[in-house]
Parts: C-alpha cells; sequence; structure tokens
C-alpha cells in the first residue's frame, strides 16, 4: 500500500437542477479512495453504522481498495444532504448528520502506518490531526477541508496545517479561511499556516497551484452535461496524489501533470450521481481526457 487515506465514507442526498439523489453512496474518503485506486494502492480508515451495506464494501474492493480500516460500529453511518443550483461550483449544505463520526476515534492499522502518501480527507481537523499522529514520517501530507470546519474550528485546522504539505480548498472557502478576497493574497496567507503547495479548487473554472514560488493555473474540462458535482473535488484529490504516489516523482513538473489527472477524474466523476461513473472507468478513457485536456490548452509562443 503507497497511499493512506482516511474520511468520510456517507450517505448523501443530493438535489440539481437535473435530479437527485437519495441516501446514496458518497463522502470524501469513498470518492477520493476510488479515483485514486486508478494509480495507486490505497488503503481507507472510516467509519461505517450498521445500515452500511456490504455491497458498497465489495465496490471499494472491485477496484482494489484496502478496506480493513474501515470500521462498522453501532449507530447510523454519517450523512450530507446537500443541494446545487445553477451555479454548479457552489454546494449549500441543507443537513449534516455526524453520527458515528461524532464518536469516532482513528485506529490506523499497523500496515497503514508506514504508507509514504497519506491524504486527510474532509473530516474534523481534530480527527485529521489524530491520523498524522499515528503515522511514520510519509513523504507527502495532503489534507482537504470545508467551510463546515472552517467556521467550526478554525484553529484546529490552522494547527494542522503546520503538518501539511499540500493544501487543497475551494476558492470561495480559501477566501473565506483567509479572509482575503484578493485570491492571491488569500494564497499567501495560507501559504504562511504552513503548506508548501496549496491547491485551490474553481469548479467549472478549473484550479490553481500556488507555491510560493511559481502559479500554475488548470481549466476544467468543459462538459457538456453535469448531472452532480459531489465529490468533484475528491476524485480531484484522489487523481493528483494517486498520480503522485505511482511516480514518486514530487517536482513541480510531475505535480503539474497530476493536477491534470485529477482535473480528468473530476470531470469524470460529474457525469453522473454518486460513483456511478467514476467507478467503471479504462485506462484507455483516462488517458484520451488527458489528451483533450492538453489539446485544450496547447498554444504556440508568440
Ligand atoms: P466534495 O468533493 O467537496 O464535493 O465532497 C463531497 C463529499 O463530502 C460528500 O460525499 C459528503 O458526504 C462529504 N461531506 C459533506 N460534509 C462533510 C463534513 N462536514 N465532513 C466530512 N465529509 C463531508
Amino acid at each position: 500500500m503507497n497511499m493512506l487515506a482516511v474520511g468520510s465514507v456517507a450517505f448523501d442526498s443530493v438535489e440539481t437542477p437535473f435530479g437527485h439523489a437519495d441516501s446514496v453512496l458518497g463522502g470524501s474518503a469513498t470518492y477520493f479512495s476510488t479515483s485514486a485506486s486508478y494509480f495507486a494502492d490505497v488503503g481507507v480508515v472510516a467509519v461505517v453504522g450498521e445500515d452500511f451495506s456490504d455491497e458498497h464494501i465489495a465496490m471499494l474492493n472491485l477496484r482494489g481498495i484496502d478496506t480493513r480500516g474501515i470500521k462498522k460500529v453501532p449507530g447510523k453511518t454519517f450523512r450530507w444532504k446537500g443541494r446545487y443550483d445553477y451555479d454548479l461550483n457552489q454546494a449549500h449544505t441543507i443537513e449534516t448528520h455526524l453520527n458515528v463520526f461524532s464518536e469516532f476515534k482513528p485506529v490506523i492499522p499497523d500496515d497503514y502506518r508506514l504508507a509514504p502518501f497519506v491524504f486527510l480527507a474532509n473530516i474534523d481537523p481534530d480527527l485529521q490531526m489524530e491520523v498524522l499522529d499515528q503515522v511514520r514520517k510519509p513523504r507527502l501530507v495532503a489534507c482537504d477541508t470545508m467551510n463546515f470546519w472552517i467556521e467550526g474550528k478554525p484553529d484546529s485546522l490552522r494547527k494542522l496545517l503546520k503538518r501539511v504539505g499540500l493544501f487543497v480548498i475551494n476558492e470561495s472557502e480559501a477566501r473565506e479561511f483567509a479572509g482575503e478576497s484578493s485570491l492571491v493574497k488569500a494564497a499567501r496567507r495560507i501559504l504562511s499556516w504552513g503548506p508548501g503547495i496549496l491547491i485551490v479548487k474553481r469548479g467549472e473554472y478549473g484550479a490553481l497551484m500556488f507555491n510560493g514560488k511559481s502559479v500554475f493555473s488548470a481549466p476544467a474540462y468543459p462538459l457538456e452535461n453535469i448531472f452532480d458535482p459531489t465529490g468533484a473535488g475528491d476524485s480531484f484529490a484522489g487523481g493528483l496524489m494517486g498520480y503522485l504516489a505511482n511516480t514518486g516523482d514530487l517536482s513541480e513538473g510531475s505535480i503539474r501533470k497530476g493536477i491534470i489527472l485529477g482535473s480528468v477524474m473530476a470531470s469524470f466523476n460529474v457525469e453522473a450521481f454518486s460513483l456511478e461513473r467514476l467507478k467503471g472507468l479504462s485506462r484507455d478513457d483516462i488517458k484520451a481526457r488527458y489528451r483533450e485536456f492538453r489539446q485544450l490548452t496547447h498554444f504556440e509562443d508568440m
């Protein structure tokens, strides 16, 4: 195993202008690990309730994901209910039920602790910290979060960032967290809190990478039909981290390539509700879309 992921495994209910899905499989760790599984050997640490069906675990196993770290405990699985309006970049949370996550103490199985790549998907930053306390010298720790934690536990999040190498966050959340409307100033402030690399996810406008020396701008794929943006951020992170774990190359060139692969994975994910599109991709699907991305941004020198 070269990647450890911890985050939520959830049941989501989602409404978009194009339809709705009720109590379908979701969660930050689920989207992340499914996406990363195309490139890396992933082990997941999470907690689910008695209402969680084994068929979902079987789907993750079919993708080669190690699920020994997903514990089933008495109680109900984490539930998130959200809505998107025509601006699909902005998720509106209607309900968050932490359920079994409110009592969760992550215990990282011994053989997961040596994983060189660690992804702290969106969960309580205190739990993200407990995970870091149990792993041994990873090469790269990346982390994601959301407004729920930025507003609820900003100090825990800032403390965590001191130990994070790569931080991924949505555009509006970056502005809110830094208290700056200029994205460039917000990025500078967030980088000053610890991470060497910051990636700002901008939904249908792509992503920006800041590392204090250079800025890289990646487009998003101009899709004709977007059904459900849920999980786009986690599938993005899965493609990026999966690629880095696969090559072991942390140069800027490699990170740029990983950002495009992350964008490729996110573009597939939004084509259907839940993990319906993400779970059944082929190598050729991924390669073909990567080439389309190259085409999309290719231009001659002056
Ligand atoms: P994103 O990639 O940002 O669209 O993340 C979507 C996933 O995040 C959904 O499948 C939700 O189950 C999960 N989620 C929503 N709110 C939270 C929260 N407060 N903590 C952990 N996971 C969450």
